[in-house]
């Protein structure tokens, strides 16, 4: 998701207290942010920000923070938290690329990937949040019991999904093609691209995985 240029979206971002910009400052040190020690649980790839508002707003127990690449994208989910009063939430604006700069070695408890960009040319592969260099990163910054948490309703990109996890010796804990009509359905916090895709008879394929 790429919206028009927002103008003054920077300034609004570097603004708003919620956004952490000296994100490298706070790498091994992101419970010194939220001044406290509970678990950390990041979504990457957060767009206009419903799903992580909304795991904010139901576990005051766990600290989460919103990551996305665009500043256009990320003052849509500023928006949304006008009204949040918690304080277990926080963004940042960076390329999940440079994620193992940001977060030390099994700082993270759990990451949440929802409707990543599919790249659908095989030559932008690399691109996708899913393949296997990706996975590394994840290992490094993930504590060993924690998970990563995918889903999508791009089957393509869902099948390339399940072959780099395990070509990465990553294990599957949980794979849906139908996550909707399961009894998981019950626990699940809509994504704004869940919405709209499930609204389109689309089946949201979800996987869990953990080394
Ligand atoms: N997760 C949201 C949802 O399910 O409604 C948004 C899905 S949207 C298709 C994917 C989002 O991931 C876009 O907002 C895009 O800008 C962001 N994104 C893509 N690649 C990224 C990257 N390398 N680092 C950070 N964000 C990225």
């Amino acid at each position: 998701m790429r919206l028009r240029n927002v103008k003054g979206s920077r300034e609004t971002i570097a603004a708003n207290p919620l956004v952490i910009c000296d994100i490298t400052e706070k790498k091994g040190q992101w419970h010194e942010v939220f001044e406290n020690s509970k678990p950390l649980y990041i979504e990457i790839g957060m767009g206009k920000g419903q799903f992580i508002l909304e795991m904010a707003r139901r576990n005051a127990d766990k600290n989460f923070i919103g990551i996305e690449k665009y500043s256009s994208v990320l003052v849509r989910a500023l928006e949304k938290c006008e009204t949040f009063e918690g304080d277990n939430l926080r963004f940042i604006r960076m390329d999940a690329e440079k994620i193992t700069e940001v977060f030390a070695r099994h700082e993270v408890d759990g990451i949440y990937l929802n409707f990543s960009d599919p790249w659908p040319k095989d030559r932008h592969a690399k691109r996708r949040l899913t393949y296997r260099d990706y996975w590394s990163r994840y290992n490094e910054i993930l504590k060993p019991e924690g998970e990563v948490i995918f889903k999508t309703d791009n089957r393509p990109l869902f099948d390339f999904s399940l072959e780099e996890v395990q070509a990465a010796g990553w294990e599957l804990t949980d794979v849906t093609c139908d996550l909707h009509h399961s009894p998981a359905v019950e626990d699940n916090v809509m994504t704004e691209y869940e919405a709209k895709f499930s609204a389109l008879g689309n089946p949201i394929h979800r996987l869990i995985a953990r080394r």
